[in-house]
């Protein structure tokens, strides 16, 4: 493909992206092929000759387009939303058009030092002391997981990176019940193994129960145990439970122990002073990840992690073999050492676009306005005697269950989950579920990019029809 080439199908590539953008309510939210059905249309065997673009746009929209699930609907309401903006996408373009692989700061000076005054940036916007140093990781997943090592290297004075697993004696992580998957995997990852994660009680909202935190800790040294790590949640992914972060950080302080935070989705809603409250205990806080790419508005993937001592998160991950060094080592920052990968985006650029483009205040007022559809439908589900709300809204999630009068607890559960497929497969919305307390639970999130108080009244009101002609 010549430049001239690339520039005609570039405008036309424009012109569909936008078009698209305008036109996303009119698909399916939920992608409904059948499993193998798009793999069945795909030839066997790559082309021999050049083909045109033309033709695998048209392929694009027939084969490929039926198969997506549209995640930029305003009618998603599932998981955590992984939004997408428009300055946000014009980043991506000159991302990928510049192709920078950053990672050192010799490899493209401008995406590291963007990066560290981004990481500023968003520090101060979610109110993070200022000794905290960040980096931008792929997810919260391999945040955590960072977080984790650094732990692990911490407590056994470096040795398990040097003589293995073994000699670090049996190592504990502590999360709540509630806690994600990603931390579970992480500790499997880290050779502490799953079964020194201790998942501690949590509270009627959910939250983790510091008292249980603490007796499983003191219940631990009297095994012989070693207490490395916990990891607090501020926004729990069934119903954004948020863990009292003082109480456990006082805990964490007075054994010892790392406190990282998992705030993947709810750390956005920090850049509103009403929800500062989420971050109290803040002075306890190792280490902290949030994702700008599940409610910021910022393409995934873009995960913030910040940590107080980056000296002791380097030194777990850093390895210089001849080929990387460079005659800037040690003035700048190399990410290369901040996590697991080496290769790393130019992803810098598009929190730096989307911050400049909607700006702090309007950044501010779209997050309160998801807050507010939450709590709009909230009473909405209340108002309703067929309808129950199972857990505490908080943030941008509605937890609620259909339960009509006269149904046995047995059969809610079945009803539940028929609901949630028969709303999925209307294609006009698409929830998710959890289960809380042996309940089948759908779960409502606002969170969306385009989102509006009259998408979440319309969804509504389509539950209840559905739900009362089951
Ligand atoms: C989504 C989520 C994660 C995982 O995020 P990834 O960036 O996809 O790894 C972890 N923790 C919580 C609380 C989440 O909501």
């Amino acid at each position: 493909m010549t430049p001239d080439e690339f520039r005609k199908h570039a405008h036309e590539l424009v012109e569909w992206m936008a078009g698209y953008m305008e036109s996303v309510e009119k698909y399916p939210v939920k992608s409904d092929v059948k499993p193998g059905e798009i793999f069945k249309r795909i030839p066997e065997a790559p082309p021999v000759l050049p083909e045109a673009f033309s033709s695998l746009m048209k392929d694009f929209e027939e084969i490929i387009m039926p198969g997506i699930t549209h995640w930029q609907s305003p009618n998603f309401f599932a998981y955590f939303p992984a939004n997408t903006s428009p300055p946000s996408i014009l980043a991506e373009m000159i991302i990928s058009t510049l192709g920078a692989q950053c990672m050192n700061w010799e490899t493209s000076p401008a995406a590291a030092e963007l990066e560290e005054k981004m990481m500023i940036w968003l520090r101060g916007m979610i109110g993070l002391p200022d000794y905290f140093e960040g980096v931008i990781q792929d997810t919260a997943s391999t945040a955590t997981l960072a977080a984790i090592l650094t732990a692990r290297e911490k407590i056994s004075g470096f040795a398990v990176n040097n003589d293995g697993a073994a000699s670090a004696g049996v190592l504990r992580v502590y999360c709540s019940q509630q806690t994600h998957s990603s931390v579970e995997k992480d500790v499997r990852i880290s050779g502490i193994g799953r079964k020194n994660l201790i998942k501690v009680a949590v509270r009627e909202d959910f939250s983790m129960d510091p008292l249980r935190l603490d007796e499983a800790i003191t219940a631990d040294w009297k095994k012989g145990f070693i207490p490395c790590c916990v990891v607090a949640t501020l926004g729990t992914t069934g119903s954004t439970a948020v863990d009292p972060l003082k109480a456990i950080g006082e805990i964490c302080s007075r054994n010892g122990i790392w406190l990282h935070v998992d705030a993947a989705m709810a750390g956005t809603a920090l850049i509103l002073p009403e929800f500062q409250w989420m971050l109290e205990g803040r002075e306890y806080v190792d280490s902290f990840v949030f994702n700008p790419h599940k409610w910021m508005f910022t393409n995934f993937d873009c995960s913030a992690y910040f940590v107080r001592d980056a000296g002791i998160l380097i030194k777990t991950f850093e390895i210089l073999p001849e080929y990387l060094k460079t005659r800037t080592r040690g003035i700048v920052n190399d990410y290369r050492d901040w996590g697991v990968p080496l290769g790393r985006r130019f992803r810098a650029l598009k929190l730096w676009s989307v911050i400049r483009s909607y700006g702090t205040d309007e950044l501010k007022r779209k997050i309160r306005y998801h807050i507010s559809i939450a709590k709009r439908l909230s009473e909405l589900v209340s108002t309703e005697k067929d309808f129950e709300i199972l857990a505490p809204v908080i943030l941008n999630v509605v937890c609620f269950r259909y339960h009509p009068e006269g149904v046995p607890e047995d059969e809610l559960n079945t009803i539940n989950e028929k609901l949630n497929h028969l709303l999925n497969d209307s294609g006009k919305i698409y929830l998710t579920h959890t289960v809380l307390n042996h309940r089948y639970t759908l779960r409502m999130v606002t969170g969306q990019t385009n989102v509006t108080l009259e998408h979440a009244e319309k969804a509504w009101d389509l539950i209840k029809k559905i739900a009362r002609g089951i």
